[in-house]
């Protein structure tokens, strides 16, 4: 017979071995299984707490005896071993999915996905919470998992999740007291058989255990969204968010009037960002004058249209998170005036046409930074006036020193992943952030 409290944790990541923290803490006995090395701080992590686990592959004996299994979202639904689990009928969670069975009674949970936009909205919904005093913590698909937020800090009123779809595809009673879905777009597909309903499917699964007294904030969007909500027919409150709400620097919520333009976000897709972490706000009980205080002062997290301060006049902006079409859109559309732009990496499939008309009318040099430029080059070309090529970003900061005038703006927004040339996004940002300063120094 199994044991009763039986768990085996898949993948040795932030969200597993907090996880299996989390189960020993509730009195599981815990496996964890990594068919790779691991990550090496958070095996130390399993070492400290005296969690079994095994690297380099999976005893299957001892996970097909799992009463439970808690999978990483890296680990794709249709690998054998899942697909094994779940024809024995053993059911497969997502970390969030554990971890809400333990949080503490009467908190808030407010849970954001979308395509893109979740980190920054999660950042700001938090800091309108704490500016008002409201205890609250953020977490999730970003920082510390869920799991580590109830393990490793007192108990909270408000937790602020971010959820990426491979967090939600695990979920089966997760109920957020407020569901977020920012927008859709292309992204991941391969992971959802090239079916964009299917990811719209897996974002608003977000409100599938939600009730009438929870609230869903989804963007108006007639194509994608609106047809999603068709399929899954939320028990909840829904409101829409408008695009419409934004005018200027202003956005419009519920009569009342917040400024943005004293603020660091840039772009309309931060505005409407705000405009949901707003009605976020206002829902948990935090009133105006708060929230337009806390608005001035949000910092964004950098690598998302991050100004790299310096003295030569013209605008450098490190968007090194824009890895797809919609989020170098956006980018596109916030610059001002003429534009170097530098884009490029590991193409996930996408479709530029979409950027041209802003391309015609801000672009006039494309610095392609990738190692395979072709796409780029036969889209833009005879659009743009001069595009280049270079293979690092400290070239890139090089040419687009050259041919950047006075007052220009420089975007680095890529539009593509960073595997070809860089470790991630975030060593991408880092290195062109250098590579600037360096030009100024
Ligand atoms: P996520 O956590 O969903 O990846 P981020 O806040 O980290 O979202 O932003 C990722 C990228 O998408 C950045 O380049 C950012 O400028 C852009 N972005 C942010 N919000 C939106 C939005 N609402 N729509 C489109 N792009 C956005």
């Amino acid at each position: 017979m199994k044991e009763l409290k039986n768990i085996v944790v898949l993948g040795v990541g932030e969200s597993g071995v907090s996880a299996a923290r989390l189960a020993l803490a509730q009195g599981y006995e815990v496996f964890v299984s990594d068919a790779g090395r691991g990550v090496e701080r958070f095996v130390g992590e399993l070492d400290e707490a005296g969690i079994a686990y095994e690297l380099g592959g999976h005893s299957e004996a001892k996970i097909f005896g799992a009463t439970e299994v808690i999978k990483s979202p890296g680990i794709p639904d249709h690998v054998p071993l899942i697909v094994a689990l779940r024809e024995r009928g053993i059911l497969v969670i997502s970390e969030i999915e554990f971890a809400a069975r333990f949080a503490p009674r009467g908190c808030k949970i407010v849970g954001i996905t979308g395509s893109n936009g979740k980190t920054t909205t999660t950042l700001l919904t938090h800091h309108l919470l704490a500016f008002a005093g409201v205890k609250a913590l953020a977490g999730g698909n970003l920082g510390d998992s869920f799991a580590r937020l109830l393990l490793d800090f007192p108990p909270q009123d408000v937790y602020v999740l971010e959820l990426s779809s491979f967090q939600l595809d695990g979920i089966v009673e997760f109920r957020p007291d407020i569901a977020v879905v920012l927008n859709i777009t292309p992204d991941h597909l391969d992971r959802y058989d090239y079916s964009l309903e299917k990811y719209a499917d897996s974002k608003l699964s977000i409100a599938q255990s939600q009730r009438i007294d929870d609230r869903l904030l989804v963007l108006a969007d007639p194509t994608t969204l609106a047809p999603a909500l068709r399929r899954q027919d939320p028990k909840s409150q829904i409101s829409t968010i408008r695009p419409e709400d934004v005018s200027g620097k202003s956005v419009l919520v519920d009569g009342y009037s917040f400024e943005l333009a004293s603020g660091q976000l840039r772009g309309k897709h931060n505005d409407l960002n705000a405009l949901f972490a707003i009605r976020i706000a206002l829902e948990l009980g935090v009133n105006e004058q708060e929230i337009q205080l806390a608005l001035d002062s949000f910092v964004p997290a950098p690598h998302r249209m991050e100004i790299i301060p310096t003295t030569d006049g013209r605008t450098w902006i490190n968007d090194s998170k824009a890895t797809n079409v919609d989020a170098t859109y956006f980018a596109l559309e916030a610059m001002d005036g003429p534009t170097v732009w530098i884009a490029g990496g590991t193409d996930k499939g996408n479709d530029y046409d979409v950027l041209l008309p802003l391309v015609k009318d801000k672009i006039h040099t494309l610095i392609c930074m990738g190692k395979d430029n072709e796409k780029l080059k036969e889209t833009f070309a005879g659009v743009i006036p001069e595009i280049l090529e270079c293979h690092g970003a400290q070239s890139a900061v090089v040419f687009a020193g050259h041919r950047a005038g006075k007052k220009d703006n420089v975007l680095l927004s890529p539009c593509c992943a960073s595997f070809d040339l860089f470790k991630n996004y975030v060593d991408r940002g880092d290195q062109f952030r250098a590579a600037v300063q360096k030009l100024h120094a």
